[in-house]
């Protein structure tokens, strides 16, 4: 056993604090990687603050790791020490699953996340918010060469978690695209349907981050908050992808999709929103879901953001600053993923 360092949530109503924890050895599979930057993803503070009743402590959150190969275990191939990685929201999956041949791990049972669960021998997960992590081999990402370190980590979670669904809905020339939303998630999915080809419309509570919007690759760019958006944009998209992690009113928004358009929930609040049959029957409209995407399509993504030149737009924080932008996350006001500077531990 190795010791790490990190900062941890203790208990639901408490700021996250430094903490010490053990890491295994490395196994034959396993790759020890020191972690340079963590991203700051809203599902770690739903999480931290058990806002979906399934959260764990001690906990050290963080899943959106960037970090510098240390050691490799005798069985390692694909990676060698030196090298560039990235480990996302899962570090395990079922062995032998039939899902990891089709590239669904991320639906499974037997997902094992990077922290907030529990490896197939019972030990706790801790996530990046440490200063190293020893993960399988099968479940490490190389990071592209010519992407800037610190403003690829929001990939590994906000990336993935837009690339998978805007892939899956064809999302490409000729498609109407919406999202919902323009925080860490949401930035990325502009810049990457930007990137797919897709006519992409923001629609964020305000317009105060329209400049930004269209720089990153809007074509345009509406206000929720003005009951007017409604009326101008009805009937208007092909997809949705919905990155809110409040409650909204879904309804208002299926009225904003094409005939057969898809509205895809991938922000996760905390509480359920009733959907009206009248929202998709005259229609045949979907409401469906997404979760992050496999390690083979995640890799993809990051081959794709590498020909592209896409990374996340960040604020570099310091490891004491992590509660501090926890509120700003909160209050919507990040431009546009917090990451930490984990040399600041
Ligand atoms: P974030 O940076 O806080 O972005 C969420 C955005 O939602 C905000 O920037 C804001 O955009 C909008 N928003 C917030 N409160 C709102 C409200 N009351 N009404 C309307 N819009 C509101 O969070 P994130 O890290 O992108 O994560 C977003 C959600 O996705 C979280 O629930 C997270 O847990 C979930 N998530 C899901 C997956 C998955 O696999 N499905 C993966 C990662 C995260 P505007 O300021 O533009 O309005
Ligand atoms: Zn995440």
């Amino acid at each position: 056993m190795a010791m790490a360092r990190g900062y941890a949530a203790t208990d639901a109503s408490k700021p996250l604090e430094p903490f010490t924890f053990e890491r295994r050895e490395p196994r034959e599979d396993d790759v020890v990687i020191s972690i340079k930057y963590s991203g700051i993803c809203h599902s770690d503070i739903h999480q931290a603050r058990n806002e979906w009743g399934n959260s764990t402590f001690p906990m050290v959150p963080g899943h959106e790791i960037a970090g510098i190969v240390t050691a490799v275990g005798s069985g390692v191939s694909k990676f060698k020490v030196g090298d560039r990685v990235g480990v996302g929201c899962f570090v395990d999956s079922c062995v032998g699953c039939a899902s990891r041949d089709i590239d669904l791990e991320q639906y499974q049972p037997g997902l094992v996340g990077t922290y907030n669960s529990f490896e197939a021998d019972g030990t706790p997960t801790q996530g990046g918010y440490s200063d190293h992590i020893v993960v399988k081999e099968g479940y490490v990402l190389s990071i592209p060469e010519n992407l800037p370190f610190e403003a690829t980590a929001p990939l590994l979670c906000a990336g993935i978690t837009l690339y998978s669904p805007l892939r899956n809905w064809g999302a490409g020339p000729g498609k109407k695209v919406a999202i919902l939303g323009m925080g860490g998630l949401g930035h990325m999915g502009v810049k990457l349907a930007h990137a797919m080809g897709a006519d992409v419309t923001v629609l964020s509570q305000s317009l105060s981050k329209k400049e930004d919007g269209l720089k990153l690759g809007a074509d345009h760019y509406y206000a929720t908050a003005d009951a007017e958006t409604f009326k101008a944009l009805a009937g208007t998209f092909d997809l949705i992808l919905c990155t809110v992690s409040a409650e909204i009113d879904w309804n208002a928004y299926l009225g904003l999709l094409k005939v057969d358009g898809t509205l895809v929930l991938l922000g996760i609040p905390e509480n359920p929103v009733p959907v009206h049959a009248f929202s998709l029957v005259p229609g045949r409209k979907s409401i469906a879901g997404s979760m992050i995407g496999s390690i083979k399509e995640t890799q993809d993504m990051l081959d794709f953001c590498g020909e592209h030149n896409i990374v996340s737009e960040i604020e570099l924080i310091r490891m004491d600053q992590v509660n501090e932008a926890y509120e700003r996350v909160i209050k919507s006001d990040v431009r546009y993923r917090f990451v930490i500077d984990m040399a600041t531990l």
